[in-house]
């Protein structure tokens, strides 16, 4: 599978301890496919025995590594374990915001998103479901009781609760607000990344109180019912997703209503494992759950669908089947109907979406959809796959239903997300402008023709702007369909969510960043990030040759004469041999170089004018960012992002978990590095703690130092990869990687300093009587992102 390329994967990406790690347990997990990062959220967790932190990285292999520490259960690690799982406070809070895209589209374009978008929100009781036994029933009371305290008064939640009868204190009212946010941002009391419990900062006596100052006895019975759940985190295990044998939680194999909790009536590993042996290859496990009835060897195979006797059935009139692994008399009953409310209306939605497809390809797919869900069929499900894959860059981009395996402990169950997204059509047209005028800008690199292409081709990029999300986490991009087969015999989509990865919020803090430039970053990182992103997509990832032998004997470089290195004048020695292609070369290294090199090329052309100038950047272009401003910003920006990347190398092993972070990290030691070390300093006057670390860029140096300090590791990184020259490739960058001490100790205010994950509000739309489509946003709060929720009704 192409790994797909999120260039600014941002730091609220990872989050948790980054403490101290060792290698005491490796475990593999499946592949994953659509997180685009290498790197998985680290967390500080709580096991059985106590005190854990978990990190993961993803090897070029595809396989996620989870290496974790344990310490034995003291009183204090108990007591930090429980701290560390408090929902975050002061997490930035983002509109995803398209509304100015959804306005542009036509009146049926707007009705089929509008009818996508409430089919993938009706997903959200699925998804609450898939979590913990518990989240729906928490979701419920959230919207409930803010519903009760609002009734009141229309001053803000917090406000309400800070006054009789509630008498909250301020921080109480805003520990319970960002418990519900971080809940609804996550659909449920699990972080979708990294999968660990968060619980409330309030404590549970002082939200049971504001319960009863609403006089409502419904609202104390629900609190009640879910508050052991709510702040529980005992036994440790419990704190993680995972096997419920292993004393972890899941949604995927719900207890039955007999069940007594024994060990007898908990599903295990190898049960889950035989009856898939048994059924899957009748009945494709997305859209299912597991009950293991009371005590025996009777299982329920729930499947996903809106009636609970469809015509259409994978399995024809197999319905049956014995699980003679687990034993003679084992036997698995298939039961559809599982989710039913939410499938039947999930079904009727895009139904009323297919009204209003645009093109037959587009009816197809909804067609098959309608089938999938009402009917619970993943093979229609996967013949609309086959649609979407051929629906080439449509207007309103979607895609829906079980999708993503990694929250199921077994990885093969799919957690339920919806996604609907519009081109921008302004972004298409100056990366358009940008491709058209590729030659121009690629011929200023610091090589010869030689080491380029004849005809440039530009990469595989599409960028949307998302409207809505359903699911538990919004990914950065998105590389789909998961269905191999599909994949090997008609393709998958290449997709980067740019209002995702672009995402700020208003006063958000910036570290690093000194007073004085805090006011043109705030301004200006969103156009940075758009030509830095421009420039690394297209004219990054699309340049450069890789001289090869293509055939045994057959060259596409004059094997006689050799193209001459600007490095050191003398011709290249090196090229790929017959088969070899540049990872098998570079191994896993090459991820993060070629990141690197796009990172640079980005940096080396962000300083030409012409450029900036299809990106509406002038001398004059006060409203949209002056050209010198832009690019100051382009370079104190990635100085920041090399500096905050420490966060993602590991202090112990000396390695890094994130290619694009890596890569960021080596261009600021360039430029620190560079002449006289003038360009970029680290300033503080603490040296105990750096507590007020800041960014010292020379901005009348950008041309002479920092461009130039990139260009010269550019040609390097370029020329190697090029010639395949894997000796001096690797040592360059594995020099330019490695974090000498002197760096190594601002990595503890870099972690300190971090932001808590962003959570994200969504829009909703609605049709009115006149047939006119509303589209409807909300306050970058978390009040915001309840009143979201209240309003969605689902
Ligand atoms: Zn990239």
């Amino acid at each position: 599978m192409p790994r797909i390329c999120a260039t600014f994967l941002p730091v609220r990406w990872c989050q948790g301890s980054g403490g101290a790690f060792d290698n005491t347990k490796l475990v593999s997990l499946k592949p994953p496919r659509l997180w685009p990062t290498h790197f998985y959220p680290a967390a500080a967790v709580g096991g059985r025995r106590g005190f854990a932190g978990i990190i993961a990285l993803r090897k070029s292999s595809g396989y996620r590594r989870f290496r974790y520490r344990e310490f034995s259960a003291t009183a204090t690690t108990r007591q930090k374990m429980a701290s560390q799982l408090y929902a975050d406070s002061k997490a930035p809070v983002s509109l995803l915001t398209a509304k100015v895209h959804f306005e542009n589209l036509t009146q049926t374009e707007k009705l089929y998103a509008h009818h996508f978008s409430k089919a993938a929100h009706y997903g959200t009781r699925i998804v609450l479901r898939q979590v913990s036994p518990e989240s729906e029933a928490i979701f419920d009371f959230i919207l409930s009781f803010y519903g009760a305290v609002k009734a009141s008064s229309s001053a803000t939640f917090t406000s309400i609760l800070t006054g009789p009868p509630y008498s909250l204190s301020d921080e109480d009212a805003q520990n319970v607000v960002e418990y519900f946010s971080q809940f609804l941002g996550n659909l449920g009391n699990y972080k979708s990344f990294g999968d660990v419990k968060f619980i409330p900062r309030v404590s549970s006596s002082t939200l049971a109180g504001a319960v009863a100052a609403t006089g409502r006895e419904d609202l104390v019975q629900a609190l009640a019912k879910v508050e052991g759940a709510m702040y529980g985190t005992e036994p440790g295990a419990s704190v993680l997703l995972g096997y419920p044998e292993n004393g972890h939680v899941t949604g995927y194999y719900p207890a039955a209503p007999s069940s007594s909790s024994g060990d007898d009536d908990v599903i295990t590993k190898s049960e889950i494992e035989a009856i898939h042996d048994a059924v899957g290859g009748v009945y494709l496990p997305e859209n299912t759950r597991i009950v293991k009835e009371s005590g025996g060897d009777q299982f329920v195979l729930l499947v996903a669908s809106g009636v609970e006797a469809p015509k259409v059935i994978d399995g024809g009139v197999k319905t049956e089947f014995a699980v003679p692994a687990i034993s003679e008399s084992a036997k698995v009953t298939v039961k559809f109907g599982d989710h039913g409310r939410e499938m039947a209306l999930i079904a009727e939605s895009l139904g009323q979406a297919g009204a209003f497809a645009a093109n037959p390809t587009q009816k197809a797919m909804v067609d098959n959809y309608v089938v999938a869900f009402g009917q619970g069929s993943m093979q229609a499900h996967k013949d609309s796959q086959r649609h979407w894959v051929k629906d080439i860059g449509p207007t309103v981009e979607t895609n829906i239903g079980f999708i993503e395996t990694y929250r199921d402990p077994a990885g093969i169950r799919g957690e339920w997300e919806g996604l609907i997204a519009m081109v921008n059509a302004d972004r298409t047209r100056t990366f358009g402008a940008l491709v058209n005028s590729a030659k121009k800008y690629i011929d200023q690199l610091p090589w010869g023709k030689e080491f380029e292409k004849d005809v440039f081709t530009p990469p595989d990029f599409t960028s949307l702007e998302v409207m809505t999300f359903a699911g538990s986490g919004i990914p950065a991009g998105i590389n789909i369909p998961n269905y191999d087969d599909i994949r090997q015999t008609i393709g998958f989509k290449n997709v980067s969510l740019g209002n995702v990865l672009s995402a700020k919020s208003a006063n958000e803090k910036v570290p690093f960043v000194k007073e004085s430039d805090l006011a043109l970053f705030e301004a200006l990182r969103g156009p940075a990030f758009e030509v830095q992103v421009g420039i690394h997509e297209l004219l990054g990832h699309g340049s450069g040759k890789l001289l090869s032998e293509t055939a045994p004997g057959t060259f596409n470089f004059a094997k006689s004469s050799p193209p001459v290195s600007p490095i050191d004048g003398k011709p290249v020695s090196t090229y790929y041999r017959p088969g070899q292609t540049w990872a098998s070369v570079f191994g896993a290294l090459s991820g993060s170089y070629e990141e690197c090199r796009a990172e640079s090329v980005a940096m080396y052309l962000a300083t030409d004018k012409s450029l900036l100038e299809i990106f509406g950047h002038t001398e004059t272009s006060t409203e949209a960012g002056l050209a010198d401003d832009v690019i100051y910003i382009a370079y104190l920006t990635m100085a920041r992002a090399g500096l905050v990347a420490l966060e993602y190398w590991d202090p112990v092993s000396r390695k890094w978990g994130q290619p694009h972070m890596q890569a960021r990290f080596s261009i600021l030691k360039q430029f620190l590095e560079y002449g006289d070390g003038t360009f970029v300093k680290l300033t503080y006057s603490d040296a105990d703690t750096f507590d007020d670390l800041e960014i010292d860029l020379d901005r009348t140096k950008i041309l002479s130092h920092g461009r130039a300090a990139v260009g010269t590791y550019l040609q390097k990184l370029h020329v190697y990869k090029s010639s395949g020259d894997v000796v001096r490739g690797t040592e360059l960058y594995q020099d330019a990687t490695t974090v000498p001490a002197e760096l190594a100790r601002f990595r503890d205010v870099v972690v300190r300093k971090k932001m808590p994950r962003r959570q994200f509000v969504q829009g909703n739309t609605y049709v009115g009587q006149d047939g006119q489509i509303e589209y409807r946003e909300y306050e970058e709060s978390p009040e915001g992102m309840i009143k979201s929720f209240v309003e969605r009704a689902v």
